[in-house]
């Protein structure tokens, strides 16, 4: 049960048991109202936070959108469509997953009306399919044209991105370094966001964040006697530990025979001195391992003077192949010349209290590491949330090549065009897009209501503004006044904005011609995208 969401908006199945086909569409609609109801309070960098409590009392403060849905207990079927929408939008494109649920409401609302004076659900559909493809041209009109040379307005992206967060007032320190991580591991103009890796480090302050070219792996070297830090390095990464082979000292030992003891450790040692010549024969400078390493084996280690890394997670051995090339060999006997990474520079460094290894200065892999300062854990999570987001509309941006103003200054511009562009519509449809038109406005309103300016004499002036011909004008939240976006630095990727209406629309559509919810018995993948396809005909 959604306890947390009590007082609030209960989403539960228990809400649902109506009878008439009217009664269960009304209610699959004040389900995802709810929802968005829910979420709406966070739009924006002003927007409250929610505190998320499992039944377990774990608790996380986040404004981050995706994370309040991903982890929010909801039971109506509904609500759950609403979701799933919102995931893939933020799978797609990174971001945006707030406002789409936010106008995905505000369709439902204006639906139900349109509904109740007997529009069809169909038209409905037909018509906000035509308002987007309509909305599809102004915001191509009204978008500017960007390079990965731009990293002004990049920085802005990525500090509008993040600017949803409940840590305020370091997107702009964030927002650079999201922009040259994300331009380092750029490849011919490919930006694959695995090849960030952030390494989230506990006290300190979060301007002492940093990026590394490289990985940063959370261990210390398994002996101080081994060398803290090896350039041009060559570097092993071990599915095993280096410990003697278990099976041959299986048998029984009895204390009361010493030399049967000491023969077991004599073969111990052997096996353990030719895993160390294996590793010296290849020249190897540097061993990341899965599991333990033997006490012998460690300090021969040290005396050749080779830097050994014990208990490595497999996400960590991961890291280390990635960034240096080495594949991961299954025991140090499969071991080979071929397994073997490279990595200019290996260093142990002791930052915020622990020790940590930093893998830097790699031939051809792209790889680079954010480590992230903050005062506490959940600090950190948050910034790390707002990093991801970052990441995600500066790869979105550049992959579009496109941006355009935020601030709901694209929202209000695309509202007095569609609401030109109804006139030219037939039918019923033009109630359709003119309330997909009025439905934009969702967006600067409620930017407004969170940054606490009054959101009637905000919407007013926009619109006077934009009639007036200043398409880039939205409100700044930070001021509370109207401004121009591009010039406050409030932008956004065309895609996430096109992908908004997609998604919105789409969940809009898909609930309100759901007339029945009937209990199945468990629904198969298959099952459930049959019946997806059913609903959207
Ligand atoms: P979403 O999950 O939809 O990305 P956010 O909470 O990140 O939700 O809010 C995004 C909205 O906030 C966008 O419409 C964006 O233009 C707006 N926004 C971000 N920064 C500012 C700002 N400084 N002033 C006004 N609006 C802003
Ligand atoms: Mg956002």
């Amino acid at each position: 049960m959604s306890q947390q969401f009590q007082g609030r908006a209960m989403i539960t199945s228990e809400d649902t048991t109506p009878a008439s086909e009217s009664e269960i569409r009304s209610a699959s609609i004040a389900a995802g109202r709810a929802l968005s109801e829910t979420v709406r309070t966070t739009l924006g960098p002003e927007g409250m936070d929610k505190m998320l409590v499992d039944s377990m009392g774990d608790v996380v403060v986040t404004n981050d959108g995706i994370t309040i849905l991903s982890k929010m207990d909801i039971e109506h079927p509904t609500a759950q469509l609403v979701r799933e929408a919102a995931e893939t939008l933020e799978d797609d494109v990174g971001d945006g997953t707030t406002s789409a649920v936010t106008v995905t409401g505000e369709l439902l609302k204006r639906s139900e009306e349109l509904l109740e004076q007997n529009v069809h659900a169909t038209e409905l559909a037909r018509g906000y399919r035509e308002a987007i493809e309509q909305a599809r041209t102004t915001l191509d009109e009204n978008s500017v044209a960007i390079t990965d040379d731009d990293t002004d307005i990049l920085a802005d992206v990525a500090a509008t991105a993040m600017g949803g967060t409940s840590v305020g007032g370091v997107e702009d320190i964030l927002a650079d370094l999201v922009v040259r991580a994300a331009l380092s591991i750029a490849d011919a103009g490919e930006i694959d966001t695995e090849h960030v890796n952030v390494e989230k480090v506990g006290g300190g302050t979060v301007t002492d964040s940093e990026l590394i070219e490289g990985v940063v792996i959370g261990k210390e070297r398994v002996n101080t006697e081994m060398p803290a830090q090896i350039s041009n390095a060559r570097v092993a990464v071990l599915q095993t530990g280096l410990e003697a082979n278990e099976t041959s000292v299986d048998a029984e030992v009895s204390a009361s025979n010493p030399e049967q003891l000491a023969a077991f450790r004599a073969d111990e040692e052997s096996q353990l001195e030719e895993m160390v010549s294996h590793l010296t024969d290849l020249e190897v400078d540097v061993v990341f391992v899965r599991r333990g390493i033997a006490d012998h084996a460690e300090h021969r280690l040290a005396r050749e003077g080779i830097m050994a890394v014990r208990r490595c997670k497999l996400s960590d051995l991961e890291k280390v192949r990635r960034a240096t090339g080495a594949d991961t060999a299954g025991g140090i006997d499969l071991l080979t010349e071929e397994d073997l990474g490279f990595a200019g520079m290996v260093a142990q460094k002791d930052i915020g209290h622990d020790d940590r290894i930093y893998i830097e200065e790699l031939a051809d892999t792209k790889a680079v590491t954010l480590v992230l300062r903050g005062g506490t854990d959940h600090t950190v999570d948050e910034l790390e949330r707002a990093i991801e987001n970052g990441l995600g509309a500066v790869r979105t941006a550049l992959d579009d090549g496109k941006v355009v103003p935020g601030g709901g200054a694209t929202e209000v511009e695309l509202a007095l065009e569609l609401r030109q562009y109804a006139d030219s519509v037939d039918g019923r449809k033009q109630l359709a897009v003119k309330e997909f038109a009025a439905a934009m406005e969702v967006i600067p309103r409620t930017l407004a209501e969170n940054a606490g300016a009054n959101p009637i004499d905000t919407l007013v002036e926009l619109c006077t503004r934009h009639d007036g011909g200043e398409a880039v004008v939205g409100l700044d939240a930070s001021t509370g006044a109207a401004a121009d976006m591009m010039d406050a630095g409030v932008v956004e990727p065309l895609r996430v904005k096109s992908q908004i209406l997609d998604s919105a629309a789409e969940s809009a559509v898909m609930i309100l011609r759901i007339d029945d919810v009937v209990p199945a018995t468990s629904l198969s993948d298959d099952g459930a995208s049959e019946m997806n396809e059913e609903s959207s005909q």
